[in-house]
């Protein structure tokens, strides 16, 4: 086509044609190559713009859950707390945490909780309902939502949530219960629009210390004791650097023969500052961050190496200790028990772990071979806070456990509740029939002994016998007393109340 226009030119004559005809030429090629640009640069924007889109539902949206991400929320959060300022109005932000995620994950892995993630978002999308508001995933497990309206409606949504969240929730073929911390902060109240989340998270993290499974409005208090318990946190971690814990032992007495069968370690912490701190401020503590397996190990260790001192001195009795869920989780658990054992020539049948009801009835893979292989190494297994799960008897069979310790709650009531003495009286019958021993924990009073020796407990423990104690002051007792061919230590209640250490009345027991 150029060489067409340039023989047409070439019939002209004057140069003045030349020059137009190259200025056309010019022209032509310029405007040839011009489309070529507009079409590649319309592709590239195109392909620029699904880009830019694509990018603003990344920042705009969670991949995981469809819901909002952090930053459209925070966005989202700046428009409304302007239109509230403008009109006078209210809102309210509600941060909902699922609680023990790190465990799902642990029982059923990262698809299961992603699975629980995504389930968690559609009930909570479904909660905020024909409201004008926004539900956004901003955290690992944690959401928050968006509540037009004043306190109250912060409330009434807290309560939807968990209302939505009653139903189970179907996990690898499992039925599992959720269960979230909520927490509740109204605007202009109860935090600027820069606090608002944070002060939410405040509220939550409280119900969280708690156990979970509640809702709660932000109060300035809570910052407070948040603080400390980072703090004790922070103590907590150089507590096992530098071993500051000490076990305590208290002993289980044989409900017939008053010998003492067994002693159940019972963690402390010597705090340098604080004095003994009891585990039921710690233990929950360290498993929530991950510190219990540190903790567990020491006691596992600790154990073991004094009932090898007992045992050298003629004290042969078992020596309980207590294991949490997430040490059970622990693959080399049951290795790790074993090669301390070996260590001190303790024969595994005179150690008992025990594992409370709720955790040993958790009925996933990892649980079952934790159950089987402390069976097979020839541990001892009992079952603790007896009552306070859901148990089967099929479950309990197959558990292999040796023991069950009815919890301390039901022996508390005995003397004044027929319902505690019908259902300890089943228990005491399900288990022999089982071929399971039975303990009851918490003996305080000569009643309850009475009660429980006619219903046909195996063995009894509490402070009616004995407060936990050192093992220095056990060894003390029994070395007074115990007549020099006696392998087990008879137990005489006197002689308990002489020797009790003054120490001792410093130990703050569970309540
Ligand atoms: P637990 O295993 O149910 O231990 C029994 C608790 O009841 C002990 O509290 C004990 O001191 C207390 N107690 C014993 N007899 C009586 C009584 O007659 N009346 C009353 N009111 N209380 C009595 P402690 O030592 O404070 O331990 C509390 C919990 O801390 C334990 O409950 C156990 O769940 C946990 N724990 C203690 N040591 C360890 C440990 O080494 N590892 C783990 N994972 N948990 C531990
Ligand atoms: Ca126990
Ligand atoms: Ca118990």
């Amino acid at each position: 086509m150029i060489q067409r226009l340039l023989s047409f030119l070439a019939g002209w004559e004057s140069g003045t044609t030349l020059l137009i005809a190259g200025s056309l030429l010019v022209g032509a090629i310029a405007f040839a190559l011009y489309w070529r640009q507009r079409h590649r640069g319309s592709i590239l924007s195109d392909s620029l713009t699904q880009a830019r889109n694509r990018l603003d539902s990344l920042q705009t949206r969670d991949s995981l859950t469809g819901l909002f991400s952090r930053a459209e929320f925070d966005r989202a959060l700046e428009a409304a707390t302007a239109r509230c300022d403008q009109r006078s109005e209210r809102l309210c932000v509600v941060v909902v945490d699922i609680d023990d995620q790190r465990g799902i994950n642990d029982r059923f892995g990262l698809e299961g909780g992603d699975q629980v993630l995504r389930e968690v978002a559609r009930r909570l999308d479904e909660c905020l309902g024909a409201q004008a508001g926004a539900a956004a995933r901003v955290g690992a497990d944690e959401f928050a939502l968006l509540v037009p309206g004043d306190r109250l409606a912060g409330l009434e949504a807290a309560l939807r949530i968990e209302r939505r969240f009653e139903p189970v929730l179907q996990i690898g073929g499992r039925a599992e219960r959720i269960s979230c911390s909520i927490g509740i902060a109204c605007y202009p109240e109860q935090g600027a629009r820069q606090r608002l989340l944070l002060n939410a998270e405040v509220a939550m993290r409280s119900v969280k210390l708690l156990g979970g499974g509640a809702h709660a409005e932000y109060d300035p208090a809570m910052g407070t004791a948040q603080r400390a318990q980072a703090q004790l946190l922070h103590d907590l971690r150089i507590a096992i650097e530098e071993s500051q814990f000490e076990l305590y032992y208290q002993p289980k007495i044989d409900a017939r023969s008053l010998q003492i069968t067994a002693v159940e370690a019972l963690v402390r912490w010597n705090h340098p500052q604080r004095g003994i701190v009891s585990p039921v401020v710690f233990i929950p503590l360290a498993e929530r961050h991950g510190l219990i397996g540190a903790i567990g190990d020491w006691v596992i260790a600790e154990a073991c190496r004094q009932a090898a001192v007992w045992r050298r001195s003629g004290l042969r009795m078992r020596v309980a200790i207590n294991l949490s869920g997430a040490q059970l989780r622990r693959d080399d658990l049951v290795e790790f028990i074993q090669a301390r054992l070996a260590e001190h020539a303790i024969p595994p049948g005179r150690l008992t772990c025990e594992i409370t009801e709720s955790v040993a009835m958790e009925d996933t893979r990892v649980t079952r071979e934790a159950f089987a292989r402390l069976g097979r190494a020839g541990i001892h297994v009992s079952i603790d806070d007896f009552g306070t799960g859901y148990s089967s008897l099929a479950a309990l069979r197959r558990r292999m456990a040796a023991e069950l310790k009815i919890d301390r709650a039901f022996v508390c009531d005995l003397e004044t509740s027929s319902d505690a003495r019908a259902i300890v009286q089943a228990i005491v019958q399900m288990a022999h029939t089982l071929e399971l021993r039975v303990v009851a924990e918490g003996v305080e009073t000569q009643g309850q002994r009475d009660l429980l020796v006619k219903m046909g407990c195996d063995e009894l423990q509490g402070f009616l016998f004995a407060r936990p104690m050192t093992a220095q002051a056990l060894t003390l007792w029994a070395s007074d007393e115990r007549p020099a061919s006696h392998a087990e230590l008879a137990f005489r209640p006197s002689l308990f109340g002489e020797t009790l250490p003054p120490a001792l009345d410093s130990v703050q027991p569970a309540t």
